[in-house]
């Protein structure tokens, strides 16, 4: 694509939109930029856009002039400005489709993972192992820093490995990913997507322009990825911690097995630092993706051995009289909630709640009676929490973070875990979920003073 001169609308000033100015401008388009957030809202990032052309408090029908419009994922794809651009038949695109066009012609491979949960933590490890085995490799996408803020069309990467919202996915044209990995799909994001199939709709769309020379891989253990046999042009490939669904990695008898072909070895998985079947099955997904690439099963292993896991997702604190207390303040879902209560054997106290997303607790409730002794419910999801759970478990309502880990800290015993995993995005308290998981891990250190 000739970009010289191009005029692009930039809707939505956050990260990646921000990056896409600026990489639309060192390749010669003329940006547009338009944020709905007042001059005094977009204060901090003032030096940042001073040299462009932009508008304020709402987008107006200048952004209609441009050629091409590119939106962040916080933008819904609805809105009135983005309809009229639709009719008047202008191409809109995430970030994604961006970068994809400016890496689509170099050398570089694209390995792309996406699903509900285990995405950061996947994509993260597949770096590593990249990494750690010699290969040039750039981490980016919805972890990190956006795709277009780094020099992607010089083709000096060997492997780009990009995390994918179902956002971004739902403004990409061309957007084909050499390898795509689906680690599962389950009910989230439904405030914006209303329908869970509008949402499964989206996320598959990572696989919409794959061919024949493209590679799916598929969580056999995830009912909605299993069913994909068929779906798409490109080679599918599955992988279980369950059974051997390919020939080369599975699990069994608690060993990671990798056969390269020309060797094969094993490592126990409780050699590897983080926790939970759920990460045994990130972690065969990424060795798979490592065999694809060309790496053999000892480098693999030496890079999972030494992948020490991300911050805010079932992350040791401290041990304080006996109580661990865990930060998975990342668990904004159901699912993963799930996934945390089914990692620990020893008595947990749970503290759960935020801002709603639509979620239905009830999937949780055997595990609530099976695993939980106290139940900590706080923010704008208590009062559904509490009629959830009310008749399984003692349930204790607070008002705040601070409240709730100093109750955790008074009703538990030593040899129990407090365990923060609120099933909900963070957003009534705190501006992200990292904010969430460092004031806990802060709160912690203060019982520990
Ligand atoms: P994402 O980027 O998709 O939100 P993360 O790697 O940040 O995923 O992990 C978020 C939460 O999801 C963690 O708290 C973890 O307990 C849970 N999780 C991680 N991997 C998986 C998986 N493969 N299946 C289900 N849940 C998972």
């Amino acid at each position: 694509m000739d970009w010289k001169d191009k005029k692009v609308a930039v809707l939505g000033l956050a990260r990646s939109g921000l990056a896409a100015a600026q990489k639309l401008k060192e390749i010669g388009a003329v940006p547009f930029l338009s944020d709905i957030r007042s001059k005094e809202e977009l204060r901090n990032i003032f030096p940042l856009i001073q040299d462009f052309v932009y508008e304020t408090d709402g987008h107006t029908e200048r952004v209609l002039k441009n050629e091409l419009i590119i939106v962040s994922p916080g933008v819904p794809l609805e809105i009135p400005i983005l309809r009229k651009a639709c009719i008047k038949e202008i191409p809109i695109w995430s970030e994604l489709e961006l970068g994809f066009q400016l890496v689509k012609d170099t050398s570089s491979k694209i390995i792309a993972i996406t699903g509900s949960n285990g995405k950061s933590t996947t994509t993260s490890l597949i770096y590593h192992i990249l990494k750690e085995s010699g290969k040039k490799a750039l981490l980016a996408g919805n972890i990190g820093l956006p795709f277009t803020s780094f020099p992607i069309e010089k083709g000096e990467y060997d492997y780009i490995v990009l995390e994918v919202s179902s956002f971004q996915l739902d403004g990409i044209s061309q957007f084909c990913p050499d390898i795509a990995l689906l680690l599962n799909i389950t009910p989230d994001h439904l405030n914006r997507y209303h329908t869970f199939d509008a949402y499964r709709n989206s996320k598959l769309r990572i696989f919409k322009n794959q061919t024949d020379e493209d590679i799916a891989l598929l969580n056999f253990d995830d009912e909605e990825c299993k069913c994909l046999l068929d779906f798409g042009l490109s080679q599918k490939i599955f992988y279980s911690v369950f059974e051997k669904v390919n020939e080369n990695v599975w699990f069994y008898n608690d060993q990671i097995v990798i056969n390269s072909g020309d060797s094969k070895l094993s490592l126990d998985s409780r050699e590897i630092l983080i926790r939970g079947l759920h990460n045994i099955s990130n972690a065969v997904a990424s060795s798979l993706v490592g065999i694809l690439c060309g790496l053999k099963p000892d480098q693999i292993f030496a890079a999972l051995k030494n992948f020490k896991g991300l911050e805010h997702r079932l992350e040791w604190v401290a041990e304080i009289d006996g109580r661990v207390f865990i930060n998975d303040s990342k668990a904004t879902n159901c699912v993963s909630v799930e996934k945390a209560l089914a990692s620990f054997d020893k008595p947990i106290n749970i503290i759960m709640g935020g801002s709603d997303k639509n979620e239905d607790f009830s999937s949780l409730i055997p595990l609530i009676q099976q695993n939980v002794r106290n139940l900590i419910v706080l923010g704008e999801t208590k009062s559904q929490i509490v009629d959830t759970f009310k008749e399984c478990v003692t349930i204790n309502e607070v008002s705040d973070l601070k409240e709730a880990v100093h109750r955790a800290y008074e009703i538990s015993n030593s040899g129990e875990y407090i365990l923060l995993s609120p099933g909900c995005a963070s957003y009534d308290m705190y501006d992200n979920f990292e904010e969430r998981g460092k004031h806990f891990k802060q709160l912690v250190d203060e019982i520990k003073k």
